[in-house]
């Protein structure tokens, strides 16, 4: 062989790009090309010097135990080739799989004189196998359908997802073009325009609506991108498609549940607030009419506590559908709180035909319902508003009527009453008197002053009542005749309360601090201040911090205030006796007054109401009245107050009968607090 052949082979061998060695019979080598250098690791300096690589550097021990007592014995008998997969370690120990033939070259006798061994290293097949196999699992396991048409758009792979959604098994749409799927939810221009963008960007994404098998037409998200080749043309298309059916499905359902009741079924305030701002912006168009009309069940709460939620449900389900029954197909019933609907009537021809369902509904509301042997007659309310004339946006409109409904439910249940400008009046100077009350609290407006207490047989002075006043910036002072009922409706006055307690305390402190020996300091409380559970530690709090003692202190509550919720007042005044307070009930004789009551309290005083006073000296049965309250608090073993004494000849009455103690002009009018501590000091 000339030396030109021999090494153009040897460039070949150089050239390849598999491992390509001879092994000598004791297994070193003697012949490694630069692929299978580069493999194994083989450093440079070691070219000269293969012999001093055995093949038992070139495996693991277990490897090369396979091929030292398996292949190679096997291999030098048959003398033939042997050919299979088989790991390699390289120099430095890293192993890698590859596959190898192992070549046997023979003498004329048939002895094996060397080996050759040519390898191809597996390690990125078997990385691009796995990454393959991992891909194939998303793509089978991911919930959108996915479908891959090659460059002319004929459906090459499809997933299970694929078939979920479209009903079609991957041998039925193979080779075929996407068309299968259409609906005819689509002209022509909307696929042009979508071609356009693929060609053009290489994708698109939009909704579309496409056919199953079964016929039935449904929405999806679908999102197609094209793979191109090295040289730029389109090898594939891959399209994701995402199911919008089910998500339509629920957002309806998420929609319906925001507008609807779920009890009756009816719509909701949300509802009502749409169809009422869509009903005013036609009728002003249209220059029409529209009566709103709000009713309230009544007395819910009360069947609520009785016969249980369920019950009221059922309840407030049956009358709904009475309700139903009487009103047009036209008309909007929507249900706006526990027991408060409302209904929006746009085709009427005139008011009374808006009066006579109004009274309709209120007669068929007031029959007595029987569910399950329990009997309730209601006793509804209703408001109407009308628009233009109460309202020209829905919410002053829906506001007239919810004035129109409280007006009604004021006059006494069972009436309705149309909306009236001069409520809205009122109700706005109410308004504006809270808002000036609310800055009261924290400002200046408020102050206390302070009526002392006698005792009747020698005017001496046992204690003060402390009564607040408002100094209002443009009304000047009010009465809190006024105000104490709109802070009680408001709840603002649970602020008011402890900011009376507070500055009372104040007041004591500077006494004190003045020399003086604290007259015992009644203080009104309203039933919400009683409704706070934390009420009697505060107050007790609150006076220890001022070093004062509670045996300084009498709480006032009226008559009429603890029956408001008697059940709690009475917790909580139970909880104000244990501490050591002195209860006093206020206002006696303007409320129940009933026996029982009195003796469930844990009262200390009662006080007589000033309009029993001012008319027994012209009226028998007033008169009459304090007897029998006096006899009553000496039975029940509780201090007496008259309220309200003016005349000398009250006062002499009173004390005639019975009664030490007294409040009035007659001795004091309720005063500063200066003037109080000059009266304390001059005593
Ligand atoms: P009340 O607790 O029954 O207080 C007695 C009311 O009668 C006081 O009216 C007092 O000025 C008035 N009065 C006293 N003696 C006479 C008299 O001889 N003749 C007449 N005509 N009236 C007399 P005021 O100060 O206007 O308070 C009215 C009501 O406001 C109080 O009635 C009380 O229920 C409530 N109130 C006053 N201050 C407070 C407070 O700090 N908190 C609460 N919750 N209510 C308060
Ligand atoms: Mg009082
Ligand atoms: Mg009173």
């Amino acid at each position: 062989m000339s030396l030109e052949i021999l090494s153009r082979q040897q460039a070949i061998l150089e050239a390849a790009n598999e491992l390509i060695a001879t092994i000598s019979i004791d297994q070193r080598l003697m012949y490694i090309n630069l692929a299978g250098r580069r493999m194994l690791g083989i450093p440079a300096s070691l070219n000269l010097d293969l012999e001093r690589i055995h093949v038992s550097n070139l495996h693991s021990a277990e490897v090369y135990q396979q091929l030292n007592e398996k292949i190679l014995p096997q291999l030098i008998t048959a003398s033939e080739a042997w050919e299979g997969e088989l790991e390699f370690c390289d120099l430095k120990g890293q192993a890698f799989p590859s596959h190898l033939t192992i070549i046997p070259h023979l003498n004329a006798d048939g002895e094996v004189l060397w080996i050759t061994g040519i390898a191809r290293d597996l390690r990125r097949r078997k990385e691009f196998e796995a990454q393959r196999r991992l891909a194939m699992r998303v793509f089978e396991s991911t919930i959108e359908g996915i479908m891959v048409t090659d460059g002319r758009a004929r459906i090459q792979q499809v997933n299970s997802a694929f078939t979920e959604i479209t009903g079609y098994q991957p041998e039925e749409v193979l080779g075929l073009t996407p068309k299968v799927l259409r609906s005819d939810h689509h002209d022509e221009s909307f696929y042009k325009a979508m071609w356009q963008s693929i060609a053009e960007i290489d994708r698109w994404q939009g909704e579309v609506w496409n056919r199953r098998k079964d016929g039935s037409v449904y929405l999806q998200w679908l999102s197609i991108n094209c793979v191109r080749n090295d040289l730029g043309e389109i090898e594939n298309y891959i399209s994701i498609i995402h199911d919008l059916s089910e998500l339509r499905a629920k957002e309806a359902q998420i929609q319906h549940l925001a507008h609807h009741d779920v009890l009756t079924g009816l719509g909701n305030r949300h509802q009502l607030n749409e169809r009422l701002n869509h009903a005013v912006r036609q009728a002003k168009s249209q220059q029409e009419e529209l009566a709103l009309l709000l009713f309230d069940l009544g007395h819910i709460q009360i069947i609520n506590e009785t016969f249980g939620h369920n019950w009221c449900d059922r309840l407030i389900s049956e009358q709904s559908k009475k309700i139903r029954k009487l009103i047009g197909a036209a008309d909007t019933l929507v249900r706006v709180g526990a027991d408060e609907f409302a209904l929006l009537v746009e085709d009427y021809e005139a008011i009374h035909d808006i009066t006579q369902l109004a009274d309709e509904i209120k007669r068929e509301l007031q029959k007595t319902v029987t569910i399950d042997d329990k009997q309730v007659a209601l006793s509804p309310s209703i408001g109407v508003a009308f628009f233009p004339t109460d309202g020209l946006n829905a919410d002053t409109l829906l506001t007239s009527a919810q004035t129109a409904l409280s007006e009604a439910k004021n006059a006494g249940r069972d009436s309705f009453r149309f909306f009236d400008h001069k409520m809205t009046d009122e109700a706005r100077k109410l308004l504006k008197l809270e808002q000036a009350l609310r800055s009261a609290i924290t400002g200046e407006g408020l102050s206390l002053h302070f009526q002392p207490k006698v005792q009747l047989v020698d005017q001496q002075i046992y204690g003060v009542e402390a009564l607040i006043r408002w100094q209002h910036p443009e009304l000047g002072s009010l009465s809190p005749a006024v105000f104490i009922p709109l802070a009680e409706e408001s709840g603002l006055i649970v602020e008011i309360g402890a900011w009376v307690v507070e500055e009372a305390c104040h007041a004591m402190v500077r006494w004190r601090n003045a020399g003086l020996s604290l007259p015992r300091v009644a203080i009104n409380l309203a039933v919400q201040q009683l409704e706070q559970e934390d009420f009697p530690s505060w107050l007790e709090s609150v006076i220890k911090n001022h070093q004062l003692s509670l045996d300084n202190f009498e709480l006032e509550i009226t008559e009429t205030g603890l029956m408001a919720n008697e059940l709690c007042a009475l917790a909580t005044l139970s909880s104000l006796q244990e501490k050591g307070f002195r209860i006093a009930l206020d206002d006696f004789g303007t409320g129940y007054s009933s026996l029982s009551y009195l003796r469930k309290l844990p009262l200390s005083t009662l006080k007589i109401d000033q309009s029993f006073i001012r008319d027994m000296g012209c009226d028998d049965i007033s008169l009459s009245i304090v007897q029998t309250i006096i006899q009553l608090a000496h039975n029940l073993k509780l201090d007496l107050v008259a309220e309200g004494v003016e005349q000398i000849e009250q006062a002499r009455q009173l004390l005639a009968m019975g009664c030490q103690q007294a409040q009035g002009f007659l001795y004091y009018k309720p005063l500063p607090e200066l003037e109080l501590i000059k009266l304390l000091k001059s005593l």
